[in-house]
């Protein structure tokens, strides 16, 4: 009696199991069709004029170290490159097409639309690029723009140039051959995103105070951000294209500890350095928590499971059983543990002053990058009691919130528009992409645009591998040609696309 119950019980268990994977997360077909609201099939290329234009941009070394010391001349000299080189469209469309200087070095170019109704839309880039690091370590100058067959190499290629110039490449395409939009637009161009957000703070504050009838609302503002990832999961073929419907906050502490001086031939252990240090190794050693499922990260796993294979698929679409097991996985590497909970990084350390002198004080500073469930408050309270010595002092440095969450999913108009552009211009000769909301790791200057609209998205329209990751603010940043090319026409088309009023009902009906 006992063995028929139990086997009966799994008979179930697994039905629920197979149920779930095969019925619940069935791979929809229909997603994989292309943009059918797109009026036209214009495509740019990434010719050799383009590359070298790309290239000049290149060459200046905006380089930003800290928020007082950026690389001003270069920074200029960019600047006033882009206004020369797009003199054009402020020239030939002077009564709709405007540039404006905010915070002395960034650049806001304003696209009047016919249709005042219409919410307007902004881009963002920056022209400001962090350091190049060991300038052995390059396989071609950072600062060359060398370009072969395939790739051009240089520090600010992914971050954020080839944006800047596809993004301003396809709005100069755009004029050239539709004329006037129906919707206004705006490009930011901001020169100190790496170290500050006074640029577009300053063009936040400057749009704030436009007349737009809409209570200053925009329709949706696209920052750099997400990107595309080749090999994203294992027995996964398709690209993953993931949109940031939100980025991590930061929050920077100082641990402090003041006690008595004394001679170092008679020591009273622990010193302070030793006591900070035993808290540190706390810190390090107790991960916050994890906080999967509790943020856009979810959207993720729930948009690739149909299309993964099993037993990588059960799992997944599983996630009430398994849970733990993929929290373990993902907690392996530290670019999919950062997706899942907030991290810590103790980043500073000072203590002591000479050699036979027990120190008075010592000091270290920790940075957390805040998962959106998470705040600062929460993280210091739990820093406190894994620590659990008084004599620690906390002091707080910096405080971001995590960034609220976007709208997203098939019911909002601009992210649907943002999520077809993708799929339309990323059609591959072999698998089909998919498109996933996500959760942006690092910041961007999209954080000082939320009092401009709910609906602000982060996403860099490049093909990544997992090797490429760490050229991002790393050693030889290089772009793919075919990217480039990818960016030009991901662009032209989302502002040609974002000329709809509606997306029509026959695309809702066939997509997600
Ligand atoms: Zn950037």
């Amino acid at each position: 009696m006992f063995w028929q119950k139990l086997v009966i019980v799994l008979l179930i268990f697994f039905s629920i199991l197979l149920y779930r994977t095969y019925v619940v997360f069935k791979p929809d077909k229909d997603i994989f069709k292309p943009c059918s609201s797109s009026i036209d099939n214009h495509s740019l290329n990434f010719d050799h004029q383009r590359l070298k234009t790309f290239q000049t941009l290149l060459q200046f070394q905006t380089i930003s170290y800290d928020e007082h010391n950026q690389n001003f001349d270069e920074i200029k000299k960019c600047r006033d490159f882009i206004r020369k080189h797009y003199h054009g469209l402020t020239k030939e469309y002077s009564k709709f097409v405007q540039v404006h200087s905010i915070a002395e070095y960034s650049l806001l170019y304003s696209i009047q639309g016919k249709n005042s109704k219409l919410k307007p839309f902004l881009l963002s880039a920056h022209m400001d690029v962090v350091p190049a690091g060991n300038l052995e370590h390059w396989k071609y100058p950072p600062f060359d723009g060398y370009s072969d067959e395939e790739f051009v190499y240089a520090r600010g290629t992914l971050d954020d140039k080839g944006n800047l110039f596809t993004m301003m490449e396809a709005v100069k395409e755009y004029l050239n051959v539709y004329g006037q939009p129906s919707r206004t637009f705006y490009v930011a161009l901001t020169h100190n995103e790496e170290v500050s957000l006074s640029g577009a703070a300053g063009i936040a504050h400057y749009l704030s105070k436009q007349p737009f009838g809409h209570n200053g609302q925009f329709e949706f503002i696209l920052d750099e951000g997400t990107i595309i990832l080749e090999d994203a999961f294992p027995t996964l073929k398709n690209p993953l294209a993931m949109i940031g419907v939100a980025e991590k906050g930061c929050v920077t502490i100082e641990y402090r500890i003041d006690i008595a001086p004394g001679h170092s031939s008679m020591p009273s252990a622990p010193t302070a350095i030793g006591i900070l240090a035993r808290g540190v190794d706390k810190l390090e050693s107790t991960p916050q928590p994890s906080q999967f499922g509790r943020g856009p990260e979810m959207g993720v796993f729930l948009g690739v499971t149909p299309y993964l294979s099993f037993p990588l698929r059960l799992a997944m679409s599983n996630m009430w059983l398994f849970s733990p097991v993929i929290q373990w996985v993902l907690s392996r590497k530290p670019a999919t543990d950062a997706m899942q909970r907030t991290t810590t990084a103790v980043t500073h350390i000072s203590g002591g002053e000479k050699d036979n002198i027990l120190p008075t004080s010592a000091s270290a500073t920790v940075n957390h990058r805040l998962h959106p469930a998470d705040s600062c408050q929460k993280i210091l309270k739990f820093n406190r009691q894994t620590i659990n010595d008084d004599r620690l002092v906390a002091h707080v440095k910096q405080c971001d919130e995590p960034s609220p969450i976007s709208p997203h999913g098939k019911n909002i108009h601009s992210y649907r528009i943002l999520e077809q552009t993708i799929r339309q211009t990323f059609i591959q000769d072999s698998e089909p992409i998919i498109v996933v909301p996500a959760l942006m790791l690092g910041g961007t200057d999209s954080k000082s645009y939320t009092n401009l609209t709910k609906n602000i998205y982060r996403f860099s329209p490049f093909i990544y591998r997992h090797e490429d990751l760490s050229r991002l603010h790393g050693d030889n940043e290089r772009i793919k040609h075919t990217d480039m090319q990818r960016g030009l026409n991901f662009y032209f088309h989302l502002i040609l696309n974002n000329q709809l009023e509606h997306i029509p009902d026959t695309t809702l009906r066939s997509e997600i």
